[in-house]
């Protein structure tokens, strides 16, 4: 027979009880953390999605090669299985282990940055430009027309505008690009995937201009899920084939281990240019630890090699992608206003719309980021005017472009029962819409303010 409800493709082993809390406790926690979530005790939250990064599950197979891990200081077992599993994988030669993806990002970055460099991109992450920038170099998005329709469907929302990328390297000098980066999936671009045609492109133009060709690869899997299901003729290839290929045209990747590696720390640097791998070398050593271990301890590194393994089985990746598909669903079904289609890792909703009488300068994101902890305990993020919004010389407010509000999954930690209830949330956020007051800022740090910033709520006028 034919079934519908797509099951977790697992059996739960160990579990971590959720502390159950009410609406008054949370009230009171709310205004304990200032109206910022990022400021409350996770052990107050019932369904957290604040990220996916680092929060993922790990399978027994993991927690057994955890015990297999060997700590030896230099050629660890440990450290050839992971290196093998990445070069098979990427098809780099040259691997260097990170605690994290933005170790890498500053290995590669500040080596091939500095002043008067460009790193053209479809969409940057936040690390990776911080990193670009930090080393002197200049960071220039070019995301395709498509991935600003936000109501609208594509397949490939998170592609690179081709036509953009060749005329921004003639016109600055390929001698001067010190890389293209193609972010798979495009994260800050709401998780939407990039398509393999796409990627040859950026690929072919790369070639034509002698330009470094570097993949953001923290997210490859679920990215070769929406190739696998949408791009004409790539059904017939795995997952994991779909990455391979993808790989095979970039001169070298970064990947955070704690998105599609399954595991709660951990990154690498992969090179295919033996000079460049050396330089990089150097300084991981004086930065990071020994080239084969990096950051890791030979434990981190099984768990890596065994989830970057079990993140391109169909059934996981089914699963995965089906899951957050269905968080958006329901809540489009519900009226609630969406960015459309669902990205990989997350649903992003237009707290703008949702909350048409508060303006920007009363923070709709920041309102129902609070407005579903106090109903429901769940916490994720505002990704509006308070993470993105400037002020000008009158220190008038400069709004971001939308009032966004990002849930992302963890993976393989949350049922459908939990997805449910985040739904049922959604309700009472409907029935309270308009009683909904705004916020303001009562203090704030000079960056990356929305970590830290503090609030109080507004009264109606
Ligand atoms: C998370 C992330 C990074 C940085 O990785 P960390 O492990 O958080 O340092 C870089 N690029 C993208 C696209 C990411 O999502």
């Amino acid at each position: 027979m034919q079934h519908h409800t797509v099951i977790e493709p697992f059996r739960i082993k160990v579990v971590e009880p959720i502390r159950m809390t009410s609406t008054e406790e949370r009230e009171i926690r709310l205004q304990e953390a200032h109206f910022n979530p990022f400021l409350l005790h996770s052990e107050d939250v019932l369904i957290d999605l604040l990220t996916d990064s680092g929060t993922s599950a790990m399978s027994a197979e993991q927690w057994a090669a955890i015990m297999r891990g060997d700590e030896s200081y230099a050629g660890a077992t440990s450290w050839l299985r992971l290196e093998k599993v990445i070069q098979d994988l990427t098809g780099c030669p040259y691997v260097l282990p990170t605690h994290q993806g933005r170790a890498a990002e500053h290995l590669l970055y500040t080596r091939i940055g500095g002043q008067g460099k460009i790193f053209f991109s479809n969409t940057l992450f936040d690390t990776t430009r911080a990193n670009i920038e930090y080393s002197g170099a200049t960071g220039i998005d070019l995301p395709a027309p498509e991935s600003r329709d936000a109501g609208q469907w594509y397949p490939f929302k998170g592609n690179l505008d081709t036509t953009r990328l060749e005329a921004g390297i003639r016109e600055s000098g390929p001698e001067n690009v010190a890389a293209v980066i193609l972010t798979v999936t495009n994260n800050s671009g709401g998780g939407q995937p990039v398509s393999m045609a796409n990627a040859r492109e950026v690929a072919a133009i790369c070639r034509r201009y002698g330009v470094r060709f570097i993949l953001d690869a923290c997210r490859i899997a679920e990215n070769a899920w929406f190739i696998h299901q949408r791009e004409p003729g790539m059904s017939a290839m795995t997952c994991r084939e779909i990455a391979q290929e993808m790989f095979r045209l970039a001169d070298g990747c970064i990947m955070s281990a704690k998105k599609d590696a399954l595991v709660n720390m951990g990154g690498f640097l992969a090179l295919k240019d033996l000079e460049l791998a050396l330089q990089c070398r150097t300084v991981l050593i004086i930065t990071e630890g020994y080239s084969t271990y990096g950051g890791l301890s030979g434990r981190d590194m099984e768990a890596m090699a065994q989830g970057l393994e079990e993140v391109f089985h169909h059934d996981y990746l089914h699963y995965r992608i089906h899951s957050t598909a269905y968080l958006e669903e329901k809540l489009i079904d519900m009226g609630i206003p969406m960015i459309q289609p669902a990205g990989g890792h997350a649903v992003y909703i237009d707290a703008g719309a949702l909350y048409p009488h508060l303006p920007p300068h009363l923070y709709p994101g920041q309102a129902l980021v609070c407005e579903l902890y106090r109903l429901g305990g769940i916490r994720c993020c505002e990704i509006g005017s308070v993470m993105f919004g400037r002020y000008d010389q009158d220190g008038k407010l400069v709004p971001a472009t939308r009032e966004l509000v990002r849930l992302a999954i963890p993976r393989r930690v949350y049922t459908q029962s939990h997805m449910d209830y985040v739904i049922e949330t959604f309700g009472g956020v409907l029935n309270r819409r308009d009683k909904v007051k705004g916020l303001r800022i009562d203090w704030e740090p000079p960056f990356l303010r929305h970590f830290t910033a503090r609030f109080e709520e507004v009264p109606h006028s």
